[in-house]
């Protein structure tokens, strides 16, 4: 083995003199006269061919060379002295080989060549020494045939290159770089000893060969060893190759591998992320399917779940009671009108705010669109925890609101339903909470708790909304008809149409009973124009019976829904031609509540029926508190006092101040006043003293059937002693009285 593969560089100058000595010691004895066929062809090879036949293991830093062996041969054959030069030889040579082939241009100095050679030489020295000591002449060993002794031999051989060699070289090492010098030995040289081995294993059955045949047999049998060993070595060559294109591949496999590693990790990464983001997209989709986005509150979905869920824990277990709460806010719509649909929004979320606020542990306040909320409140005991909630929800929601400095005052209506009633399904509990709500909202009270009659009285309001619609159809609905009296001159001015249904079953029903039944079921519009085209029909008939009846009035009742439907002005014009009355003696009644609403569209609404040439009156006047701002731009023609303040007139002095108010009013604004529901004399002079213009009441009349007003238009100054009459004749302020006069 020599040195340059341990990457041995300098210092060199203790190896010099052994060196040296031994250099010299080998020329100095020299064998001259072994010079011959067989020592040329044997150094030939050693110095100029040993170096390119070796066999690099695969997988190893090991390659097996046959210089060693070369060189072992010749020490056996020649001796000592030419084994050193030889090795000398082959050492410089095989240096300046790695040196000039090394594929990574591994710089070997001169120093580190002669450091090898030096090596080389001293180490062969040694050995050939103490083989020289053990054995003798060591050609006497192997021409001996004593083949235990050549194997000692070649034992000793090996190790004792093998022992100087590596600790020349290890010390060499170690001198330069300060490290430990068993530590370089274990790391650098150890494994040399398996290539001296062999080197003496080849050399010793080389030396047997030898001793069979002679060396230009010997030769010539090397040249076939070198045939095979080249083509050996190819076979290695094309080991080593594929080991490496091997290696390569798996270096670019492992490349690969690492590469989809890495693709695979960002795959899941991607599929991850997607996953969290189609997670938190369906939490998204749940939530706006189960919520209201206005007020962010639980949603009808939610609230109905929600109730089937708890009604089927209360039917597997003990569990609590609980209670479903609907809430309706009042007036919302002239809210909503008035101040803006975002004016109405923030007050929507304020309600829902102050709900939440109210104490009731695990209350859940759902929102159900428009102005109509509904609360549960689970785990009860009885229903007073209930009432009480409703009642703090009253309270609460009707404390003022202030928005940018303005107040809105609203209120609301609930309607309550106790889950101990035995339900079994959401939508029951619901459709008995609205039944209640709207209970409360028909008895003006803050909340109703449903009971079973409320059940009862909806369906019989089914029915009679069924029977209603029959009753159109089949014109069982009748037109009565109450004098509207000139009150200075006591004469017949006109008349108000009211609607009355004469129900197979029923009976007589009025007008309160089913007209709030027909605006929520749109029936009120084809109701009232039955009657607006009965009574203009009737009035014309009136009229023409007799010149001093041409200018008899008829008013007729609109509700506010009838009035906010854009077909109302094309109807009213269509039953104006059909029956020809004289517009101007044709009035519609409007009730102010539905004049509030929405006050631009009212207007325009008005102006629209009054180009027609039809009269307009606000009806039950002072009731709906109007905003006065905008009186004044309503194009009307009448004021009708409502009969609450014309009936407490003789109760006391201050609800005259009232009358006397809308009295100066109507003056201002050049309106005219009927008074309704004048039922005494009292309340008739009040009415003349305060210059009210018209007025109608029991006093005068109850609405009549058509039939029986013909006396009264026959005998239109018929009140005109009744003042004096009634103040001899109490019996006569009865309005049965007055009616029976007229009936009879
Ligand atoms: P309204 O338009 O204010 O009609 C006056 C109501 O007062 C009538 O009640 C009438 O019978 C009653 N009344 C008149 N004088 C007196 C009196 O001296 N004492 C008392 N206690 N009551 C008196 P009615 O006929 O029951 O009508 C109630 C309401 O129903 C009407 O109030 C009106 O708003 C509505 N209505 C009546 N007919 C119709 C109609 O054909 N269409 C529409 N849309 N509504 C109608
Ligand atoms: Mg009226
Ligand atoms: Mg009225």
């Amino acid at each position: 083995m020599t040195a340059n593969e341990r990457t041995i560089t300098s210092p060199h100058l203790l190896l010099l003199p052994p060196g040296i000595m031994s250099a010299a010691w080998a020329i100095y004895g020299f064998p001259i006269d072994k010079i011959g066929a067989g020592l040329i062809t044997l150094a030939i090879i050693t110095v100029f061919f040993s170096a390119f036949l070796r066999i690099e293991l695969p997988r190893t830093d090991l390659h097996l060379t046959i210089s060693d062996a070369l060189v072992f041969l010749s020490l056996l054959f020649y001796g000592g002295e030419v084994a050193i030069i030889l090795a000398m030889l082959e050492a410089g040579c095989s240096s300046f080989y790695v040196r000039r082939a090394h594929p990574t241009g591994l710089s070997m100095s001169k120093k580190t060549i002669l450091t090898n050679i030096l090596i080389a030489g001293f180490s062969t020295f040694v050995t050939a020494s103490v083989i020289e000591m053990l054995f003798g002449t060591p050609e006497t060993v192997w021409r001996g045939g004593d083949n235990t002794l050549l194997l000692s031999l070649l034992a000793v051989m090996a190790l004792t290159q093998f022992a100087s060699n590596t600790f020349l070289a290890a010390a060499y090492v170690a001198g330069k770089t300060g490290r430990k010098l068993l530590d370089v030995w274990n790391e650098y040289c150890f494994n040399a000893l398996v290539l001296f081995c062999s080197g003496a294993v080849m050399a010793g059955l080389s030396a047997k060969a030898l001793r069979q045949i002679d060396m230009v047999q010997f030769v010539l049998a090397v040249g076939f060893f070198g045939l095979i060993y080249v083509t050996f070595k190819r076979y290695t060559d094309d080991v080593k190759r594929s080991t490496s294109r091997a290696d390569e591949s798996e270096v670019v496999r492992a490349d690969q591998a690492e590469v989809h590693i890495a693709e695979l990790k960002h795959f899941v990464d991607e599929l991850t992320k997607t996953a969290e983001e189609l997670g938190e997209s369906r939490e998204r989709f749940r939530h706006a399917a189960f919520h209201d986005p206005l007020t962010n509150l639980p949603n009808r979905h939610y609230i109905v779940e929600l109730i089937d869920r708890l009604l089927s824990d209360a039917s597997s277990g003990p569990h609590g009671e609980f209670a479903v709460l609907l809430l309706n806010l009042n007036r919302f719509r002239a809210i909503n009108d008035s101040l803006g649909h975002p004016t109405g929004d923030r007050i929507i979320r304020h309600v829902a705010k102050r709900l939440g606020e109210l104490p009731h542990e695990g209350a859940v306040i759902g929102h159900f669109g428009g102005d109509e909320y509904a609360v549960i409140l689970p785990n009860l005991q009885g229903s007073q925890t209930a009432i009480d909630f409703a009642d703090a929800a009253a309270r609460s929601i009707a404390d003022v609101v202030r928005f940018k400095g303005r107040q809105v005052y609203t209120s609301a209506k609930i309607g309550i339903v106790p889950s101990s009633a035995g339900y079994d399904s959401a939508h029951h509990i619901l459709r008995d909470a609205d039944l209640a709500l709207y209970s409360a909202k028909d008895k003006q009270k803050n909340w109703m708790i449903f009971d079973k009659t409320m059940h009862s009285s909806a369906v019989s309001m089914q029915q009679l909304e069924t029977d209603l619609r029959y009753a159109i159809v089949c014109n069982e609905l009748e037109t009565f008809y109450q004098p509207i009296v000139d009150l200075e001159k006591l004469t017949l001015h006109g008349f108000e149409a009211l609607v009355r249904w004469n129900h197979p079953s029923r009976g007589f029903i009025l007008p309160n009973d089913f007209i709030p039944m027909s605006e929520d079921t749109g029936l009120v519009i084809p109701m009232t124009l039955q009657i607006l085209r009965t009574a203009c029909t009737q009035i014309v008939e009136w009229q023409n019976s007799a010149p001093a009846n041409k200018l008899l009035t008829v008013s007729v009742n609109l509700s506010g829904k009838h009035f906010s439907d854009a077909g109302l002005v094309g109807q009213i014009s269509t039953i104006l031609t059909e029956t020809k009355i004289d517009p101007e003696c044709l009035k519609l009644e409007i009730t102010e509540s539905s004049t509030m609403e929405d006050t631009e569209n009212t207007i325009e609404k008005l102006r629209q029926i009054r180009s027609l040439g039809v009269k307009l009156s606000i009806d039950d006047f002072g009731t709906g508190y109007s905003s006065l701002s905008y009186l004044h731009r309503f194009p009307i023609d009448t004021l009708k006092i409502d009969r609450s303040f014309v009936s407490s007139m003789d109760e006391a002095a201050e609800n005259d101040e009232i009358v006397r108010t809308i009295m100066a009013l109507a003056k201002t604004l050049k309106l005219n006043v009927v008074a309704e529901g004048i039922e005494t004399v009292q309340q008739l002079t009040n009415l003349q003293r305060l210059g009210c213009e018209y007025g109608q009441g029991y006093l005068f009349s109850r609405p009549l059937p058509a039939g029986k007003i013909a006396a009264m238009i026959e005998e239109p100054g018929r009140w005109q002693n009744l003042v004096s009459e009634t103040n001899f004749n109490p019996e006569a302020l009865n309005s049965d009285y007055l009616e029976s006069k007229f009936t009879n």
